[in-house]
């Protein structure tokens, strides 16, 4: 069997690139390790940034976004009880960034795929690559019913996630990996409650807190918590308590919660993002702080970029674009680790519950005075928050 490009992983970022890649008329197969059902479970991120939403409106997509209501642009800080507003749109002309959780996105990006004809294979098991640095690697698996398959392809992209193959495809020595951790820790929480009017990040003295939209009846909440903490450690009133306390609103409403697990904050950069006729996106390269909202955002610029490379190479034999991949991919990837870093440490320092002591909790709030005061601070945060930063622009 043969093909162009091998997708490896249908999250965000595999199903973004089978899908721009058939607008351009460049075969792909799609393989995916867990079912459908088990893709369509993972609730993460919840909104899609004003870049991405006009990225897939070029490809003619702009429908795999909507899901949810247009994000109205205002992000409310809480600190210390006292409410804050600022506007995370940047005034230029067009559509802005849309309330769409990750599963809604992902279901719409498949159901437009397989619409469109595509081939996507779940309950793909040991994947495995080979010549990458040959001019036709192949993808081995196994399908579900048990019988091998081997696929032979100019390009391999490595959408598989953070725990994926691709990634430890790249011999040791050939890539270099990045990493800090915050030690910070956070529960997270999906729960079947009402909304914030607004995205809602609240510094306390006991720590930080967030609550975010998922739906009309249903939200995210963040907690900071010890690094590796135990979810079991947060039954249901311990949760609402804390919420209640952290975020100053002793009328809170709770509701079934859906989903607890806790994870430390970390970054992580691959680099090169590139093997051969290996190209990683997503966060099969790349790993954030989910502070900022970045992650899956990234993955679909990689994917934009990785396609339009491809169409390149494919279609005028130009291979510039794939050549450059790595590098463009990472000035977005470096300049949004660096806003999500930034966002983190100063939400978490200028609260009581760290140990970075009164001097770093006194210039993280310096911070956030500047942000929700100065109108300048604001526009470099809405660049930031939109992705239409100029000096990243393609
Ligand atoms: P994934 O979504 O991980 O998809 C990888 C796919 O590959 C999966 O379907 C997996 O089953 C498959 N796969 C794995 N291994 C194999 C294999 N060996 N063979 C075949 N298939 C394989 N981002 C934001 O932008 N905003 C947010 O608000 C936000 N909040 C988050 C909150 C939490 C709690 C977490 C954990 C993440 C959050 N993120 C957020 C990050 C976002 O979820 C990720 O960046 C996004 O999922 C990346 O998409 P991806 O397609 O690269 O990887």
């Amino acid at each position: 069997e043969s093909t162009t490009v091998v997708v490896i992983g249908a999250g965000p970022a595999g199903l973004t690139v089978a899908n721009l890649l058939r607008r351009c008329g460049v075969d792909c197969v799609v393989l995916e390790r867990g079912s459908r059902a088990h893709v369509a479970r993972r609730q993460r991120a919840g909104i899609v940034e004003t870049r991405a939403v006009r990225m897939f409106e070029s490809w003619g997509l702009a429908d795999v976004v909507r899901g949810g209501p247009p994000h109205d642009g205002l992000l409310e800080f809480r600190i210390d009880g006292e409410s804050r507003f600022v506007d995370d749109r940047d005034g230029s002309a067009g559509s802005g960034a849309r309330l769409c959780p990750q599963q809604v996105l992902v279901e719409n990006l498949t159901a437009a795929h397989l619409a469109d004809g595509g081939d996507l294979r779940y309950e793909a098991a040991d994947v495995s690559l080979h010549d990458l640095t040959g001019d036709r690697p192949t993808v081995r698996y196994r399908a579900a019913d048990g019988t091998r398959h081997s696929i032979s392809c100019d390009f391999v992209a490595g959408c598989d996630g953070e725990h994926g193959v691709t990634r430890t495809a790249v011999p040791e020595g050939v890539a270099t990996v990045h990493t800090f951790d915050h030690g910070i820790g956070w529960l997270t929480v999906l729960a079947d409650a009402p909304p914030p009017a607004h995205p809602l990040l609240a510094v306390s003295p006991e720590g930080f807190a967030a609550h975010f939209p998922r739906g009309p009846r249903s939200s995210r909440y963040y907690l900071q918590c010890p690094p590796d903490d135990d979810p079991g450690a947060w039954p249901d009133d311990r949760v609402w308590d804390a919420l209640r306390t952290r975020l100053a609103d002793p009328a809170l409403v709770p509701g079934p919660i859906t989903d607890r697990e806790t994870f430390r904050l970390r970054g992580l950069v691959h680099e090169p993002m590139r093997h051969g006729q290996l190209f990683l996106v997503g966060d099969a390269a790349h790993i954030l702080s989910p502070m900022g909202g970045k992650g899956m955002n990234l993955a679909l610029h990689d994917a934009d970029l990785f396609v339009r490379a491809v169409r390149d190479a494919v279609r005028g034999g130009d291979d510039t674009a794939l050549r450059d991949y790595s590098r463009r991919c990472l000035r977005r990837v470096w300049s949004d680790q660096e806003f999500s870093h930034w966002l983190t440490r100063t939400v978490h320092e200028a609260g009581g519950d760290t140990d970075s002591g009164p001097f770093l909790r006194r210039l993280a709030r310096a911070r956030l005075d500047r942000l929700v005061t100065s109108p300048g601070a604001r526009h470099a945060f809405a660049e930031l928050m939109t992705g239409l930063d100029p000096a990243r622009a393609e």
